[in-house]
Formats: structure tokens, C-alpha cells, sequence
């Protein structure tokens, strides 16, 4: 990581930086980048919302049965998902191939 100079848009003092985004000024306490932090904030609630609601979250005290049946429907599910996909990937395939042999 490198180390460079930063002015806090806040209290205007210069501090040292490492680059990471949830960094705070040492005079005032306040986020040097306030913006790319909330974004990164919201990224991150995306990805975990997105998570939750495209999975059956398996729960440690889940019974063993339940388990196994949540497992088989993330497997359905995702296999399903890269499936399609395949199947378009080689539709556009046979087309190019097609048109290919055409010319
Ligand atoms: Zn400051």
C-alpha cells in the first residue's frame, strides 16, 4: 500500500493515508471520502441482500433433513442458472458455425 498525503475536506488538516476506504481523518473523525465510502456501504448491502434472497441460507441449528433439502434446491437452482447459459452459448455457437458454412 502506499502512502500519500491527504487533505481532510472536512477540517482541512493534512494526514497521511493509506488508501483504504473507510478511512478517517485523525483530527475531526471524519471519513476522507464520504461518498466512495457510502457506495462502497451500499455495494456491499447489494451483494448481501442478493445473497439472501438468491439462496436458502442454510442455518447451523437447521434440522439435517432441512439441511440437505435447502442444499438440493441451491444445487437445482444453479445448475439451472449455468444450464441456460450454456444452452444460449451453444445456440450462438451452431449459429456462427452455421453461418460459417453458408458463406
Ligand atoms: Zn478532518
Amino acid at each position: 500500500m502506499s502512502v500519500d498525503e491527504i487533505k481532510c475536506p472536512h477540517c482541512g488538516k493534512w494526514s497521511n493515508r493509506m488508501g483504504t476506504i473507510d478511512e478517517r481523518c485523525p483530527y475531526c473523525d471524519h471519513h476522507f471520502e464520504p461518498g466512495r465510502f457510502r457506495y462502497a456501504q451500499e455495494q456491499k448491502m447489494i451483494i448481501q441482500r442478493n445473497r439472501q434472497d438468491g439462496f436458502m441460507v442454510i442455518k447451523k441449528d437447521d434440522d439435517p433433513i432441512v439441511k440437505i433439502l435447502k442444499e438440493l434446491v441451491n444445487w437445482v437452482r444453479w445448475t439451472t442458472f449455468y444450464g441456460i447459459s450454456a444452452i444460449y452459448i451453444i445456440i450462438a455457437v451452431i449459429v456462427i458455425l452455421y453461418g460459417l458454412v453458408m458463406i
